[in-house]
């Protein structure tokens, strides 16, 4: 019996606080807190009707230390779910080392004017959090996070050797809207616009953004165009897998967001460069932000399904093996369990496992952990039992691509 403080109160931090109020076994009492308060005592009300659960909230700016540092006194949590955006992610690591709380987080740091984003700024607190005794874990979402865990049990239980590993993210959801992004608009967009790269023989091979299109039949989905792109689990999976030769990460779009970003980003929109407008300076990537639809918004719009998982080659027992392992994720269904579209489901789902097995114990250890050094097991399991369950398949050949 544990409490906890929910940082962020968008999409991924409603789903979160919903199913940790459905496990009040483990997650005692919980806090939200966020930017806008209005937009936690709006979830704070559902969670309320959907489960008789009562949380508390509060207004934060999570970019100040002090403050933060002050809520976590206040709310005497035993863990901070960092649930807000990579921006604010060192300032509250920052405070739960002068609180002494443990942290977790979904996605890494990134700085605000240069749109790169990689471990080393959190690996650098290894020490600080190791000497305190705290434990911090990083990126416990799906993508980075759950394809973590699922080749960590690809290699403890199904290959010996993991020679390559693909992982494939496909949103088969629709919105019915021209064009809208299923989280965080300025987040995703900066990913996307990224060049590709991907991990070969030891070395990082990099390519234009989305110029590298391969198509695959998703179960639940159908056939999609997926494009190979960066994404941050690479960095770990390279770090905690050296054995593996090569590592990609694939993801689906549509050729109507493929058309609107390429507009977008032909007039500029999408720069994160500050401008003059009209006397005052803005950064046209923040005010696109501000006319798309927001993540948490989607909700009752979207129809479809997720489906994310990886794809491994290697060898069990001298033999040589494919296997896939992947969720499939229901828009619709959900929606009606949370009020939240998929893609924040997928990534508030494993927030809370992650979480669960921090303040049960199961994950523990002092210092900075990527989800590559825990044991997948109980994360496994608790997948299966709170919405998120997955399969193994046999493929009869690796990828032909
Ligand atoms: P949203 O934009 O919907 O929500 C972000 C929330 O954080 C908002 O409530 C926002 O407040 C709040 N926030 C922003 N800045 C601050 C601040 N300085 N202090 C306090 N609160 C702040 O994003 P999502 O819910 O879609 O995503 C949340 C996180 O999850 C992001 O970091 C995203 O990158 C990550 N993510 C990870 C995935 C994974 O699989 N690992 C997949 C999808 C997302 P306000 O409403 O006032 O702006």
């Amino acid at each position: 019996m544990s409490r906890v403080l929910v940082i962020g109160a968008g999409g991924v931090g409603s789903v979160a606080v919903h199913k940790m109020a459905m496990n009040t076994d483990i997650f005692s009492h919980i806090t939200l807190a966020s930017r806008t308060k209005s937009k936690c005592d709006a979830i704070a009300k559902s969670v309320l009707e959907r489960t008789g659960v009562t949380i508390d909230t509060a207004a934060i700016d999570a970019d100040d230390v002090a403050a933060t540092t002050a809520l976590i006194k206040s709310a005497k949590p035993a863990l901070v779910v960092n649930l807000a955006l990579p921006y604010q992610d060192l300032a509250i690591m920052d405070a739960c080392l002068a609180s002494g709380v443990n942290y977790l987080d979904t996605a890494n740091y990134e700085p605000r004017d240069e749109a790169k984003f990689e471990y080393s700024w959190q690996w650098a607190y290894q020490d600080r959090f190791r000497d305190a005794g705290l434990m911090a874990l990083l990126g416990s979402g799906f993508d980075p996070g759950v394809t973590s865990v699922f080749t960590t049990y690809t290699k403890k239980h199904l290959l010996d050797r993991i020679d390559t590993l693909d992982i494939l993210d496909c949103n088969g959801g629709d919105t019915g809207l021209p064009f809208a992004t299923n989280f965080n608009p300025e987040i995703n967009l900066r990913e996307v616009t990224a060049p590709s790269r991907h991990w070969e023989n030891g070395q990082w091979i990099e390519g234009p953004a989305l110029s590298h299109k391969q198509v695959f039949d998703f179960e639940g989905v159908g056939p999609k165009n997926m494009y190979l792109m960066y994404h941050e689990e690479l960095e770990s999976l390279a770090k905690f897998y050296p054995e593996i030769q090569r590592i990609r990460f694939w993801m689906t779009f549509g050729d109507s967001y493929l058309k609107h970003l390429e507009v977008l980003g032909n007039v500029g929109m999408t720069s994160i460069e500050p401008m003059m407008f009209q006397g005052r300076e803005i950064i046209p990537m923040e005010l696109l932000k501000a006319l798309l639809p927001e993540p948490s918004s989607l909700g009752p719009l979207t129809k479809g399904k997720t489906n994310i998982g990886t794809i491994a080659t290697g060898e069990k027992d001298g033999k040589a093996r494919t296997v896939y392992v992947k969720n499939i994720c229901d828009h619709e269904e959900a929606y009606a369990e949370t009020g939240n579209q998929a893609v924040s489901y997928t990534t508030g789902v494993p927030a809370m496992i992650g979480a669960a097995m921090m303040l049960t114990g199961k994950w523990q250890g002092a210092g900075v952990f990527n989800m590559e050094q825990l044991d997948p097991d109980p994360f496994m399991d608790m997948l299966n039992q709170h919405g998120l369950p997955w399969t193994v398949e046999d493929l009869a050949a690796p990828l032909a691509f």
